[in-house]
């Protein structure tokens, strides 16, 4: 019998090589992608990291509209989340 088992989306290895850091999971500077850095959110949506000034206005053209998005989702997601408690976190 065939099962088909759904591809479980594993982040492999993210220690090497350039991948253009999608997620604020992985704590490296968006914009340059440093990670030893002192890293800081970006102070709009906080869903980014960036290592400083200098990255966060080289971002900010291309991050503008995702930051206000962002803070949109999380100004919505918190009116909601007040009114109904119970939240699963697998959102995007
Ligand atoms: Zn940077
Ligand atoms: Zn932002």
């Amino acid at each position: 019998m065939l099962q088909e088992e759904p591809n479980k989306m594993q982040p492999s290895h993210t220690a090497a090589g350039q991948s253009p850091a999608p997620r604020p999971a992985v704590k490296a500077c968006l914009w340059c992608g440093a990670s030893e850095k002192r890293l800081k959110c970006c102070s709009g949506c906080g869903t980014v990291w960036l290592c400083g000034k200098d990255c966060q206005q080289q971002l900010w053209p291309s991050h503008k509209a995702a930051c206000k998005d962002a803070q949109r989702c999380a100004r919505l997601r918190a009116a909601a989340h007040a009114e109904n408690s119970s939240d699963s976190q697998q959102n995007k």
